[in-house]
């Protein structure tokens, strides 16, 4: 984080002691686009808030704290590990996962009167939210039936009930939701491995989902190791896909079952058979129509959301020199490095 403003210095004075020079900068500009509450955030918005120095962000961050929670109250909740260990996913740096022995054993899903003795000690003790985590990467619909009577008999208790369950079916979140579930924890982890601002943007985006009742937790990852320990691993997270000269290309390598690069593990019958026809369809016309085919059901059904399109910007100069510009990517068919040269 910055705690400079971007305007240039206006003064400039030596300290006589560590000769470290001093820069007074002038007061930022006044961030009048700021989003209101309830409204969507502009670019310009979001830039504004970038710039503001950090003690006003501190300010801020206080006054919008105490305008929520004006008696500084707390909402009081308990966590309980109802399925702990033996994991059969593994992300990395969990103790739960199977991959590791760290010591944690396997444990059956906890009876509905143990959960229940905990959520009432929860209650007695002040807490209005009981959480329940399982240790499952995508539970069975056995499982989702037990965690149903869990929720139903933590939610009669008169608590509020939310969970952590793994990747679920649609089908499985309905279920909870029939049953009293009131929120369920959706991880969307991102790291600016992802791309420059890949963490802003998960922020942002979990901020339109909520709107729409959809809660996102975002879950800051490191950079490091960012593409070979979590993505792909992670239920969900931020990627990057540059610009690809043509459908095939993009379809092929980010959807095509089996694909090293296929984001969402998207592997649909249907569609590998019309990407096979496809690449050997001669004709263009027919080809293109089978590509637009292709397309509809990675939209309605798939696991990738496309929250933004950025611009690519380029710039030339006279002073560097190239032969003909491959047309494939950006930055003559990323080879640059190798083709131009300065003349
Ligand atoms: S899915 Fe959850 S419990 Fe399983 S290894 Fe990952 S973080 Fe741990």
């Amino acid at each position: 984080m910055t705690l400079a403003t971007t305007t240039a210095p206006t003064a400039c004075a030596q300290d006589a002691g560590a000769n470290q020079p001093l820069h007074f900068h002038p007061r930022g500009p006044a961030p009048s686009a700021m989003a209101a509450e309830g409204q969507g955030w502009s670019v310009q918005a979001v830039q504004d808030l970038l710039d503001l120095p950090f003690m006003e962000l501190l300010w801020r961050a206080q006054a919008a704290h105490r305008a929520h929670w004006p008696e500084g109250d707390v909402e009081l909740a308990t966590l309980l590990s109802v399925k702990t260990g033996g994991c059969p996913e593994n992300c990395g740096y969990c103790p739960q996962s199977a991959a590791f022995d760290t010591g944690v054993k396997g444990q059956k899903l906890m009876e509905a009167e143990e959960v229940v003795r905990a959520a009432q000690a929860a209650k007695d003790a002040g807490a209005t939210r009981f959480c329940m985590g399982a240790a499952w990467r995508s539970p069975k619909d056995r499982d989702i039936e037990k965690m149903s009577e869990l929720i139903s008999a933590v939610k009669g208790l008169g608590l509020q009930t939310c969970a952590t369950l793994g990747m679920l079916q649609p089908h499985q979140a309905q279920a909870l939701k029939q049953a009293g579930l009131t929120s369920l924890a959706v991880d969307l982890s991102a790291a600016n491995a992802a791309f420059t601002g890949a963490v802003d943007t998960a922020i942002l985006y979990a901020e339109q989902a909520r709107k729409a009742g959809i809660s996102i937790n975002v879950v800051q990852e490191p950079n490091d190791g960012y593409w070979t320990h979590l993505w792909q691993k992670k239920s969900w997270c931020a990627a990057y896909w540059f610009g690809t000269p043509t459908p095939d290309d993009i379809l092929t390598q980010a959807y095509s079952a089996g694909a090293s690069w296929n984001d969402s593990a998207w592997n649909n019958d249907k569609f590998n058979k019309i990407l096979a026809e496809a690449r050997s369809e001669l004709d263009a016309g027919k080809r293109a129509g089978m590509y637009r085919e292709l397309q509809l059901p990675v939209r309605d059904e798939g696991g990738v959301v496309i929250p933004l399109f950025a611009n690519d910007v380029f710039a030339t100069s006279a002073k560097v020199r190239h032969g003909r510009l491959a047309d494939n990517y950006e930055c003559d068919g990323r080879m640059f490095f190798d083709r131009w040269w300065f003349g």
